[in-house]
């Protein structure tokens, strides 16, 4: 899986319900990239073992540097926006398919 630095043009990507298939999301707040976590995993696994892990795009350590998405996602300008993925309507016209890393 891999995946460009997208997001720092300030696309964000938003998965529909159906797409999101037990994993939620995480940025790389110093260089934007996009990591999936499998919610099931992460319920039976420390999180402690984010601890070693570094960004793939980055090599910043993760455990320091992660974020939730979309829901805050790297703008830019290098700081934190904030959006309200309930506002937005997901279309198919904007619809893109594309892989994530995994960290979990
Ligand atoms: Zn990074």
């Amino acid at each position: 899986m891999c995946g460009p630095n997208s997001t720092l043009g300030e696309n964000v990507y938003i998965a529909s319900s159906e797409a999101h298939m037990g994993y939620r999301f995480v940025q790389c707040s110093r260089c934007g990239e996009i990591y999936a976590i499998s919610i099931s995993n992460e319920t039976y696994m420390d999180s402690s073992c984010l601890d070693e892990l570094s960004c793939a795009t980055c090599r910043c350590r993760l455990a320091e540097s992660l974020h939730d998405y979309p829901e805050q996602y790297l703008k830019k300008d290098g700081t934190i926006g904030l959006l309200d993925i309930y506002s937005i309507d997901i279309d198919d016209e904007h619809s893109v398919l594309r892989d994530f890393y995994q960290l979990l």
